[in-house]
């Protein structure tokens, strides 16, 4: 049962073979069992999730039927959470308990879905493999020596090895879509704005966008139906109207014009990943739609860009972390410059404090020009990139990360870190809908295909994803291992 996506779940919570509690003792068993040699949790909820499982049943014999109702969720722990502790990874919150619930989380509450506890991930946000957290690094559960990716490490590795239905993430410069190319699962980055930022701690707030980690593009549809809407806590919601996300995942991919970026098929991308997503792009053209091949000419520009913009706005951002408003405060201050020194000093880990070393230099009066102003320049190209390819074609396919899950500990350099995200930062820069579906499997290692729509075009991305999910099996298999309640 446990395996089930959340559309099947639901389809087998309406027929009563399963109650809503039976399945959260399903997971909570599998994350007691599991998440010491996984550490893809770092709170679980037992309690309040039984007892929201059991309003869930009653709500269903009451005759309420709604597709997430009951079903157990996981999520990333950079959601506020009223009562329940948000680390966002750091020392910095280790203590926190917010007062109130974030957007995302009491929409998907009022959706009827159980929340399983909160899910490890890089400090802030910051990092692509899961080890900048500050409560030990994610393990990848298709090899345990390997990072299952970042920042969302732990809701992707939640999935992959089945210790819940449905999980959230964010996503700044690929934090959704990475961590699911390497767990061989389904993840999607909205458009900026489609859904609420509000209660989500924030990390760049021009990039940072929440959305569903799952196992289908159908899961991601039926989680983003509860998730996207304006809000007017976050002034930069967008007031786009909601559509039922479900209602085109059936429509043909027929005549379908799909953009294949030549510099997405260029040096650095493993010769394994190339193959299956091109196998994936056959299978498209088999359904009758057509290649066509395209330019992102300043798409080697977009990490830089990337590393000058969302630095500055990491270090304005974290600048409320100061020992006396929230969180870690150092041991007997002597006085109050020793207390905001100090504090940061032993609350941040190490990339939090090269990006705010960075972004306070990049928004500096003598730099500014130089560098945030340049960026942002680039940043306006890469959008323009985007819009001419557009015009050309309804979506655009490549890989979603170079190769597959690396090993833990390999990748010290933070620079070789942060070209981790070369196919998906400027989708971040751009504002764009983006996502990542699995395509294969290399040395017994997931790759993921990266599929890019136009601003608020999540319908036409789900429906080519779910299109390409109906006509083959690469998001039905699991990792081996965690076989017990499976
Ligand atoms: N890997 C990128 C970074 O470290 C993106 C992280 C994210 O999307 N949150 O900033």
């Amino acid at each position: 049962m446990i395996e089930k996506t959340v559309a099947q779940l639901s389809g087998s919570l309406n027929r009563g073979d399963i109650s809503s509690v039976e399945l959260t003792q399903a997971y909570l068993d599998r994350i007691n069992r599991y998440n010491s040699t996984l550490n893809a949790f770092v709170t679980v909820c037992e309690e309040t999730a039984l007892t929201q499982a059991a309003q869930a049943d009653a709500a269903r014999a009451d005759g309420r039927t709604s597709p997430l109702l009951g079903i157990p969720l996981a999520h990333k722990d950079i959601f506020c959470t009223s009562g329940i502790k948000t680390s966002c990874g750091s020392k910095m919150l280790h203590n926190f308990i917010a007062p109130y619930d974030a957007t995302v989380v009491s929409r998907l509450s009022d959706a009827g879905a159980v929340m399983l506890g909160k899910t490890n991930m890089d400090e802030f946000a910051m990092g692509s493999s899961n080890e900048t957290s500050y409560f030990g690094p994610v393990k990848n559960p298709w090899d345990t020596d390997r990072v299952p990716g970042g920042s969302s490490g732990g809701s992707a590795a939640a999935i992959a090895a089945d210790l819940c239905a449905m999980a959230t993430g964010t996503d700044t410069g690929g934090s959704i879509r990475q961590p699911a190319a390497f767990c061989g699962i389904t993840g999607l980055k909205p458009s900026y704005g489609r859904i609420s930022r509000w209660g989500m701690i924030a990390f760049a707030s021009s990039l940072d966008q929440a959305g569903p980690i799952c196992k289908s593009a159908e899961d991601a549809a039926l989680m983003l139906n509860a998730m996207a809407g304006l809000d007017t806590k976050d002034s930069t919601c967008a007031d786009v109207s909601v559509e039922d996300y479900t209602a085109n995942l059936t429509n043909s991919v027929q005549g379908l014009r799909i953009g294949i970026p030549r510099q997405h098929f260029a040096e650095g991308l493993s010769p394994e990943v190339e193959q299956a997503v091109r196998e994936a792009l056959g299978v498209y053209e088999k359904l009758g739609a057509q290649l066509i091949d395209i330019d992102l000419p300043n798409n080697h520009l977009s990490v830089s860009a990337y590393y000058v913009v969302a630095p500055a706005e990491a270090s304005a951002n974290l600048s409320r972390f100061d020992g006396v408003r929230y969180g870690y405060r150092c041991d007997n201050p002597v006085d109050l410059e020793d207390m905001y020194k100090r504090s940061r000093s032993e609350g941040f880990g190490d990339e939090v404090k090269r990006r705010i070393m960075v972004g306070t230099y990049a928004l500096s009066a003598g730099f500014y020009d130089a560098y945030y102003r340049k960026a942002q320049k680039i940043r306006r190209l890469i959008k323009q990139d985007f819009n001419a390819a557009f015009q050309q074609v309804d979506i655009i396919i490549g890989p979603t990360s170079p190769h597959t899950a690396f090993n833990l500990g390999a990748k010290t350099d933070p620079v070789a870190m942060y070209l981790e995200d070369i196919y998906t930062i400027a989708v971040n820069l751009a504002g764009l809908p983006g996502m990542s579906v699995p395509v294969g499997l290399a040395n017994g290692l997931p790759i993921g295909m990266h599929l890019v729509a136009s601003d608020f075009a999540e319908s036409r991305l789900l429906n080519v994803a779910h299109q390409f999910q109906l006509n083959t099996d690469w998001h039905r298999l699991r990792a081996t291992g965690f076989t017990e309640g499976r």
